[in-house]
């Protein structure tokens, strides 16, 4: 187990893993451990894991008031991206940061940096926290709430000694933290984040409907437009092809279309997978509240007023029911070109 210093001054590390090349995001979570540690006048250091340089990304990183900033380029990061690699490196990064016992280390709330926070607590023998909101310290440690049941109830989880990690839910609108006089000082560093164990992870192909919401990579989601079960065995077919997991809305929950265990929003569950696709969902606040600020959503809508297209990267006006089923026999013919060209 790696060595933890007892005594020092407490610190917030911000991890910053380049999961979706979404360099605002990543900016956004810094500013959120930032903001976080203005009461308790903490000292805020980035740790940020690239597959390749960004200088952008370091630069915007740098105009932030950061104790310090250490960006690390893992050239050898494996695709899809696995928090075992992200893990090794982090690791190695932290023994020379030599970690506190009262340094907080938090991660954005995707999957990835659940897991990634999660090994990282065990291999410091450090307080997990999992996924959490706000984070409060006093002289008895640390406290936290975390949502349980789907969000529908919340319980303060408490750690009297650190270092604590956790994955840390970051808000939409961002933080206006003031400029410093200086960027802050940048360190480059490379490091390699093998040896691989290409057996140590296997991608098995799940059944959709079955697959859970909370950690899918890819979640195909249907409201009360898909207007039946038939529309929703069409999106079952559709997310089988990207390996995804099948969310809903509450009326398309209540409608019985879906199972409650996958309802997506502020009584649902709360996901946070690369790629959201909103089929017949009109984006209203409590369903939005289920989806990551990290995650990209995708929407099909037939009414171009609808919210959803305020909050979408991708925004598609059809009927379900005929771009539904034409995306499906494109992706189809995509692939059997393919297989066919190899
Ligand atoms: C306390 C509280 C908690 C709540 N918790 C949740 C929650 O956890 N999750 C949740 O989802 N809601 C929740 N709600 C309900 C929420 O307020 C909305 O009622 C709900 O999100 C709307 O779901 P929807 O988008 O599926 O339906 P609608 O708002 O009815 O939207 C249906 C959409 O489908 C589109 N559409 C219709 N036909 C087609 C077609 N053929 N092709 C393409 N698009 C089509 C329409 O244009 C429309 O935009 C909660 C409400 C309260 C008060």
């Amino acid at each position: 187990m790696p060595n933890v210093t007892t005594t020092s001054a407490p610190r917030l590390i911000a991890l910053l893993l380049d999961e979706h090349d979404d360099a605002q995001q990543l900016v956004r979570h810094a500013g959120d451990v930032l903001d976080m540690a203005q009461p308790c006048a903490r000292e805020v250091h980035a740790i940020c894991v690239t597959r390749t340089p960004n200088p952008e990304l370091a630069e915007r990183l740098q105009r932030l008031p950061l104790g310090a900033l250490v960006c690390i380029v893992a050239a050898d990061l494996r695709e899809p991206v696995q928090a075992t690699d992200f893990t090794s490196v982090l690791q190695r990064a932290l023994e020379t940061h030599a970690l506190h016992s009262t340094d907080f280390v938090c991660a954005p709330a995707s999957a990835l940096g659940e897991e990634v926070v999660a090994r990282l607590a065990a291999t410091f023998d450090g307080c997990a926290f999992g996924r959490v909101q706000h984070v409060l310290f006093d002289a008895n440690g640390a406290q936290a709430d975390r949502a349980v049941f789907g969000g529908r109830s919340t319980v303060r989880v408490h750690g009297e000694s650190g270092p604590w990690f956790a994955a840390l839910r970051t808000s939409r609108t961002g933080s206006a933290l003031a400029a410093p006089a200086e960027p802050s000082a940048l360190e480059w560093r490379e490091a390699s984040s093998g040896p691989h164990d290409d057996t140590e992870i296997v991608m098995v192909p799940g059944d959709a409907a079955r697959m859970p919401v909370e950690t899918a990579r890819v979640v195909v989601s249907g409201g009360r437009g898909m207007q039946g079960s038939e529309g929703f065995a069409l999106l079952a077919q559709l997310a089988a092809r990207f390996d995804a997991a099948l969310g809903g809305s509450l009326p398309a929950v209540d409608a019985g279309w879906v199972p409650v265990t996958h309802q997506v929003g502020q009584s649902g569950k709360f996901v946070s997978p690369s790629v959201y696709l909103a089929v017949g969902i009109s984006g209203t606040p409590q369903h939005l509240a289920g989806v990551s600020a990290t995650t990209r959503i995708v929407a099909i809508n037939n009414d171009a007023d609808a919210d959803i297209f305020r909050v979408a990267e991708v925004g598609i006006v059809a009927d379900w029911d005929t771009f539904i089923p034409a995306l499906i026999a494109r992706v189809d013919a995509c692939r059997s070109a393919r297989a066919n060209a190899s």
